[in-house]
């Protein structure tokens, strides 16, 4: 099942939607909840704006988490993960600009897999993990590498608004330990992986995350990026495709 986030235009109003092709069948009782689906309405998708399919409290990433970006740096692969947070105010919907800062000098795209939090987790088992988690979605994580290399902290680097552009939906039944991975800069493909790669797998992350700070539902957390990691310019438009997902698609502008 899809779930989107839309802004149904003739009725003026936000909805979580079940999305099967282009249409589109309102949740009456929350994306993150029991989903009852066409309860309240149907929509056509040309009546609908596309969302971003999250609001969460928090969205926590994942530092270097694929074998080849490890090796790409020449780096040791982690013993644990290396854990960050953008704020939920960077977030952005498919097809929303992503601004770039009038001071950065290096601004990068990364894509990755993120998984949406279905229900309240605090200590999972890896065992257990899945249990908590709602779907899949693609996520831009969007770096000020200049100011990541200057300052110690990342906060600055990574929270820009516009910084975390995810969508286009929320994928729950699919297996994520062997996804096809893509990021295309203008049409050409400068990322290439699949999420067989990754160095702690959705399991480990959501028991060692949950061990930490307690995840509520609607809460993302985004997977690490694969090697090829690179510079976008003004009037760039870059697109995340995860097999089984779909494509998330942003523009960069000034
Ligand atoms: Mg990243």
């Amino acid at each position: 099942m899809k779930i989107g986030r839309y802004y149904i235009t003739d009725k003026d109003k936000t909805s979580y939607c079940v999305v099967k092709g282009e249409s589109l069948s309102e949740i009456k009782s929350g994306a993150f909840g029991k989903v009852k689906m066409g309860l309240r309405g149907k929509y056509h998708a040309d009546k609908a704006m596309p969302l971003a399919p999250v609001e969460p409290s928090k969205i926590v990433l994942v530092g270097l988490n694929y074998k080849d970006h490890a090796k790409e740096l020449g780096m040791p692969l982690p013993s644990e993960p290396v854990i960050f947070l953008k704020p939920p105010t960077a977030i952005i919907g498919p097809r929303q600009n992503i601004s770039y800062p009038p001071y950065v000098t290096r601004l990068d795209y990364e894509a990755e897999l993120a998984l949406v939090i279905g229900k309240k987790a605090r200590s999972v088992k890896e065992d257990d993990a899945r249990d908590y988690i709602l779907g899949y979605t693609c996520l831009n994580d969007v770096t000020a590498r200049c100011l990541q290399k200057k300052d110690i902290q990342w906060t600055r680097a990574k929270s820009f608004d516009t910084f975390c552009p995810v969508g286009p939906f929320i994928e729950t039944d699919i297996d994520p330990s062997n996804l096809r991975i893509k990021l295309y800069l203008n049409g050409k493909v400068r990322q290439s992986s699949c999420t067989s790669n990754l160095i702690f797998p959705v399991e480990k992350l959501i028991s060692f995350i949950s061990g930490i700070m307690t995840l509520l539902p609607g809460d993302v957390i985004a997977t690490g990026t694969p090697a090829g990691v690179g510079p976008m310019q003004v009037g760039d438009t870059v697109k995340v495709e995860i097999e089984g997902i779909g494509s998330l698609i942003n523009k960069v502008t000034d």
